[in-house]
């Protein structure tokens, strides 16, 4: 697998790369499938997403005018849902975890309907993928509230990691502290975005404040050589999302991606698609766009290729 991956990459071949297995550690449910499985589900023409974002609110300010209107609802994230398993099958994704609001869960008629639908899904288009389903919170939620209530969630064992998502600066990382405690009873694997927007410090203090197990994006980090020693010496990963960072504007660009420090300082590594449906880049092309833009080459991208595929914390 790794020569094809290798021939894909230097032959610009898309289909090459769709049959190596690959792994998809953070997708937002949601916004996992790609626009043109989307058009042709609902029969639309859907626009294309603009080259850059104005941050996570121009982004999210996009998807309501432009793409949500055609698929809003609980009809229209069930749609997305599908769609996101759709890629996983065509992608050969044989890891994903994929990320799930508590909102969308009780939209679709809670945890009894919620689960057996995503099981039908993941049956139905990629039977042989891993698949990790991870539970995340809005950084502007009420966490004492949603605290009270993760058992509903949790206690069926279904979740295996948690995430917190939508903001770094909405909220001290200290408030989050009893929403990890309470993942930690019921052994999830702590995650969160943090270094999206944030600095490396911010990064330190999430992992040690929450315990955290892996890092959403992180890149952050990439600016201290302390830091990175610290993440790389407590085996954090970071699970980076090229595409997402360069979109909206945390990266320069796919050149100057910071994958290349964070793998050279030792610092565990995945690629990620993050929002596929708003980013228009799905998972072979996140590792053809790193290796044509030069930020790392063949054996470094297949080193991180078999990181997301055999590293569970
Ligand atoms: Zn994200």
């Amino acid at each position: 697998m790794k020569d094809l991956f290798f021939e894909g990459l230097i032959e610009n071949d898309t289909e090459k790369l769709l049959r190596v297995p690959k792994s998809d550690i953070h997708v937002h449910s949601t916004k996992g499938c790609r626009r043109e499985w989307l058009e042709e589900r609902l029969n639309v023409d859907l626009p294309k997403p603009p080259p850059k974002f104005d941050g996570l609110w121009g982004m999210q300010g996009w998807f309501t005018s432009t793409i949500k209107p055609y698929c809003s609802g609980a009809e229209g994230i069930i749609v997305r849902w599908e769609g996101s398993f759709a890629e996983a099958g065509r992608n050969n994704i044989t890891r994903l975890a994929m990320n799930f609001g508590v909102t969308e869960i009780e939209l679709v008629g809670g945890m009894e309907t919620f689960v057996p639908m995503i099981e039908g899904f993941h049956k139905k288009y990629c039977p042989d993928t891993v698949f990790e389903p991870e539970i995340t919170y809005v950084a502007a939620c009420d966490v004492q509230m949603e605290t009270d209530r993760m058992d509903e969630y949790l206690s069926s064992g279904y979740f295996r990691s948690i995430d917190v998502c939508g903001g770094e600066d909405i909220k001290p990382v200290e408030d989050f502290i009893p929403l990890y405690r309470k993942a930690e009873q019921y052994r999830l694997i702590k995650r969160m975005h943090v270094g999206e927007s944030g600095s490396a410090e911010d990064v330190r203090r999430a992992v040690e404040i929450l315990g955290l197990d892996e890092v959403h994006h992180g890149i952050g980090a990439a600016s201290s050589k302390e830091v990175m020693r610290f993440l790389a010496d407590n085996k954090i990963q970071l699970n980076v999302c090229p595409s997402s960072n360069v979109m909206l504007g945390y990266a320069k660009s796919y050149k100057e991606y910071p994958i290349r420090t964070l793998y050279e300082n030792g610092v565990k590594v995945t690629i990620n698609t993050d929002d596929l449906l708003l980013f228009d880049s799905s998972i072979e092309n996140e590792y053809l766009l790193l290796y044509n833009a030069g930020a790392l080459g063949l054996e470094e991208l297949n080193d991180i290729r078999m990181q997301g595929l055999c590293s569970l914390p």
